[in-house]
């Protein structure tokens, strides 16, 4: 078997399933970050991201672009999970034959990032390669009972989404800026009971929430939020990387959450958390029901 017809989530479950934690670690593969044992009131988040040229971005993108990118797609791992990134180390890859200029952009873009979200650049690697590759290793840490994991949705929950979808094709993949104001906001506030950022598209995001708290969920056409430069409806909600928020939480806390959101990211509310044997459901605009198959963006 070769690995595209495995599929890079099934890849993912093989490798997890040949690995046994230590009790230093609380929640290992399976979430946007891994959860460590810390302090008595913290924990420890890590998380990793690989940039690949010709696969992420082209070279055209330009570095500026490129770094800004990799650093806040792990600071959004880091927000789904309801904490504060704090600091980070890049791998790097590069051509010999690259303009210095490109590598100073680059890291224009990662330094321009970092300070804005007041994180650490506190080492990295090296190395020359065919195509640039860009690697980030963040940690961040987060109030223990502030954390929130893809695994604790629960029967009845409201489903909530911040922002537009659908832009990353038109370029918002390389400008978006993470959602770690409104996730540190939500997690302070409010008792969420799962988060996931939407790196592989909403249906597939939402599918890994549902099946880590094996659950199912009906989604409305209606209320979904689809950027203007999105291509149609049914590309919006499958491609990945909107970086976008998705959570759930009780009918109360939706209701209160709604009354008192105080940012300008948009908040909508997208549907409802139901069994498992209902599967995930798309009420389109005519009032037709279609089953979802949650098949996101993957990379094989
Ligand atoms: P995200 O899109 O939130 O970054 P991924 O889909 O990349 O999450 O990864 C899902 C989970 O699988 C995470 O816990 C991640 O750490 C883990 N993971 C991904 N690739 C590997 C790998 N090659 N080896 C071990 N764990 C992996
Ligand atoms: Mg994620």
């Amino acid at each position: 078997m070769i690995l595209k017809d495995l599929g890079e989530f099934r890849l993912i479950d093989r490798i997890a399933r040949h690995i046994k934690l230590s009790s230093r670690s609380i929640k290992g593969i399976g979430d946007d970050t891994a959860v460590l044992r810390y302090t008595e009131k913290k924990y420890l988040l890590f998380t990793c991201d690989m940039l690949i040229e010709g696969r992420h971005f082209l070279r055209t993108s330009g570095g500026y672009l490129i770094g800004k990118k990799s650093l806040s797609a792990s600071i959004s791992d880091i927000a789904a999970m309801g904490g504060e990134p704090r600091f980070f180390l890049v791998s790097l890859g590069v051509p010999a034959s690259l303009n210095l200029k490109y590598v100073d952009c680059i890291y224009r873009g990662i330094r321009d990032v970092a300070k804005k979200f007041n994180v650490d650049l506190v080492g990295g690697d090296t190395v020359s390669s065919g195509n640039i590759i860009v690697n980030i290793a963040l940690l961040g840490e987060v109030e223990k009972n502030k954390l929130v994991l893809r695994s604790g949705a629960k029967e009845g929950d409201e489903i909530f989404i911040t922002g537009f979808i659908g832009g990353a094709a038109e370029g918002r993949h390389l400008t978006f800026s993470p959602r770690l104001k409104e996730a540190r906001y939500l997690a302070r506030n409010f008792k969420i009971h799962s988060m996931i950022d939407v790196s592989d598209g909403l249906v597939a995001d939402l599918g890994h929430i549902l099946g880590s708290s094996k659950l199912g969920a009906v989604i409305y056409e209606r209320d979904i939020p689809i950027s203007k430069s999105a291509k149609n409806f049914k590309s919006a909600i499958k491609e990945g990387e909107d970086f976008e928020l998705v959570f759930t939480m009780s009918r109360g806390e939706g209701k209160r959450l709604t009354a008192s959101w105080p940012f300008s990211t948009r908040l909508s509310k997208i549907g409802e958390v139901c069994r498992r044997r209902k599967g995930m459901s798309l009420v389109r605009k005519n009032g037709k029901k279609e089953s979802m198959i949650p098949g996101g963006y993957t990379h094989f």
